[in-house]
């Protein structure tokens, strides 16, 4: 994809603070970091999000991302890390190119707030786990 910034990031045709590089990754730093050495797995080939990746790139990426993980850990002496990968606007999405985010943690910094815990009924889970359930 001519127009797509990580297509041309991956290919090296834009500089990048590239970390790790195989034949179907490329792993750099995030330009606007959510802490100091999270990172981003993209992969080689263009993929929109997680609905058009093959599984064993999928499985290669996520191998990736813990490696890159770890690594965040020995180096800065963080406590643990996040993959988080986000697929639509909605979600989060800024960049239409598959992209895996691995962000370095330390107990209580408070860089993510992904969730508050909302409440639910076991008669609406039955009805929601139907309705997911019939379109897989
Ligand atoms: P998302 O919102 O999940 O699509 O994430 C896109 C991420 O890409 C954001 O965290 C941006 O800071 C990061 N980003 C955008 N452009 C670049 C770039 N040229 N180099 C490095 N990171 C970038
Ligand atoms: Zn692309």
């Amino acid at each position: 994809m001519k127009n797509c910034i990580f297509c041309r990031i991956a290919a090296g045709e834009i500089p990048s603070a590239t970390l790790y590089e195989d034949d179907k990754v490329r792993v750099i730093l995030d330009l606007n970091p959510a802490a100091r050495g999270h990172a981003l797995v993209l992969p080689k080939r263009h993929y929109k999000d997680v609905t058009t990746m093959p599984k064993t790139l999928l499985g290669h990426v996520m191998k990736i991302g813990g490696q890159i993980g770890s690594a965040q850990k020995k180096a800065f002496g963080y406590d643990g890390f996040n993959l988080i990968q986000n697929n639509g606007r909605a979600a989060g999405q800024s960049v239409f190119h598959f992209h895996l985010h691995v962000i370095p943690r330390r107990k209580g910094d408070g860089v993510l707030g992904l969730w508050a815990p909302g409440s639910t009924t076991p008669e609406e889970m039955q009805e929601t786990k139907e309705k997911i359930a019939a379109q897989l």
